[in-house]
This record gives C-alpha cells, sequence and structure tokens, in this order.
C-alpha cells in the first residue's frame, strides 16, 4: 500500500494558534525560517527515495520563489495551502476565492504547472464553510485534503466518510476529498494525521494505525509543517485556540519519528496515490 505524505509550508509564526498575537500585517517582522526547514524535509525525503506533495502557504511563495522552484524540481508535487492563513470559516465565500486565486495564480506562473490540489488552513472546511468545495471545483483544483472526520473544537466533520472519494461533481469535472487520516476504535474517529498528534502520540500508536488501514487496502495522509523539526525556534507566548497551544510540544522528538515513518512505510504525492 501506497501513503500519502504531505507538508504544509508555512513558517512557524503562521500558524492559527499564534493568530492572536501575531497579525498578518507583521509577519515581515519575524525571523524566517521556512527555507531552512523545508530543505531539511527535502533532504530526508530525498535520503528515502520519497517525493510527496507540498502545500504552499503562497505568501512565502511571493518572498522565497526559489524554494517553490526546488521543490517543484525536485519531483514533490505542488499544492497549495492558500495565500494568507485564513480559517475557511471566517471568510466570506469571495474573500476566499480572491485569496485562492491569488494563490495559484503565484504557484502556477512559479513551475508552469496546474495546481491540482488544496488543503484549507488548520482543517477549517467544516459544515459552516462546506460551500468552500464548490469554489474550489469551479477554480480547477482536482482534489481537497481539508475534512477531518473527527469531532473537535475548532474543526471536524464527524460523520464525514473516511477515506477519498468524489465530494463534488460538475460536467466531467470531478473534486476527490481525501480526509485527514483516523483510525476507528470503539465507535470513536480517532486522529492518525500528523501534525501535533504525530508529535504528541507515541510511534507505536501511528504504525498500527496505519498497518491497519494499510490491511484494509485504504491508504492514509500524512501531514507536517516544516517548524515541526526545528526545536531551535523562537519562542513565544500564545495562549492557543484551544486555551492552550500544542506549537511546542515535542519538538525534539519529530525529525526521528518521522525518519522512522519513512523507512516503515511506502509514501507518494497525493496525486499519485489519488492517480490523477
Ligand atoms: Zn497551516
Amino acid at each position: 500500500m501506497i501513503n500519502a505524505i504531505s507538508i504544509d509550508v508555512e513558517d512557524w509564526y503562521q500558524v492559527s494558534d499564534f493568530e492572536s498575537v501575531v497579525q498578518f500585517s507583521r509577519w515581515d517582522d519575524f525571523e524566517s525560517r521556512v527555507v531552512r526547514n523545508t530543505r531539511r524535509i527535502l533532504e530526508l525525503l530525498g535520503r528515502h527515495s520519497i517525493h510527496g506533495t507540498f502545500f504552499i502557504l503562497t505568501w512565502n511563495a511571493e518572498r522565497f520563489p526559489e524554494l517553490v522552484k526546488e521543490i517543484d524540481a525536485a519531483g514533490h508535487e505542488i499544492a497549495t495551502h492558500g495565500y494568507a492563513h485564513r480559517l475557511v470559516y471566517t471568510q466570506t465565500p469571495e474573500e476566499f476565492r480572491s485569496d485562492l486565486q491569488r494563490s495559484l495564480n503565484i504557484l502556477q506562473d512559479l513551475t508552469g504547472k496546474p495546481v491540482l490540489g488544496y488543503r484549507a488552513p488548520s482543517f477549517s472546511i467544516t459544515k459552516d464553510s462546506i460551500w468552500a468545495l464548490d469554489v474550489l471545483l469551479e477554480l480547477g483544483l482536482r482534489y481537497d485534503s481539508s475534512i477531518f472526520p473527527l469531532r473537535d473544537k475548532l474543526y471536524g466533520i464527524a460523520d464525514s466518510y473516511r477515506f477519498p472519494y468524489v465530494v463534488r461533481q460538475q460536467g466531467s469535472q470531478d473534486l476527490i476529498e481525501f480526509p485527514m487520516s483516523t483510525v476507528r476504535v470503539r465507535q470513536t474517529n480517532l486522529p492518525l494525521a500528523g501534525g501535533a498528534y504525530f508529535r504528541l502520540l507515541p510511534y507505536a500508536f501511528f504504525r498500527w494505525g496505519m498497518n491497519k488501514l494499510n490491511r484494509e487496502g485504504k491508504s492514509t495522509v500524512l501531514y507536517l509543517h516544516p517548524w515541526e523539526i526545528d526545536p531551535e525556534q523562537p519562542r513565544i507566548a500564545a495562549r492557543g485556540k484551544r486555551g492552550y497551544s500544542s506549537h511546542y510540544w515535542n519538538l525534539r522528538a519529530t525529525e526521528n519519528k518521522l525518519v522512522r515513518l519513512l523507512q516503515d512505510f511506502s509514501f507518494a504525492p497525493m496525486r499519485e496515490v489519488l492517480a490523477l
């Protein structure tokens, strides 16, 4: 079984958890570590001959166009994480469309290739913002990977289908949803997807969960951020969206865990797993 591996290319200060203390208008004031950290991930993937999908937060692509070209030239898929990291359910459809169009224009100009995939900031396609799928279809995207089929305070559609499926169709055009991976234990979907879950939960849980799904003939999707393998990143105090922030949890252990995963499983870009 081949699993999808995806990197949401954003910098350490651009995360939703820091929104209240790091305004978008001040992003240029913070120390940028995204190029360095993304290159480290490229190195780790390269060492294992693995290609993945890089969902680029496109504000960064404007500042570091060479990084996008480098990722593309190394054979990875370039996809979009939007332009400004605004949660989808805080935007109007018009604002969402213009943020996404801006991102697509920049990325497609840089690589000369169509962008097929989208991942929302903090999985913010929920029942309240489900209209976003129609906008993705309208702008020519082929897949979305933003819906988390679980119940969480900040995101998730708990009763959503857990594996890739056609979520929208118009004429001959399809939009596929590749939901964030979960493993079902006693009627509950537990997150198997990556990020803070990957940093916090023991590696054995991931290995068990991915093996279980792979044995059932299902591909999983893993997501990571470049800042998650950077224990030296600056510290700022933020209350986080849950009243606490998971941002700095276990940063030191993540790279080794990632390497184990790269050794133990087969991975490919999202577009390849979805046969697009
Ligand atoms: Zn993000």
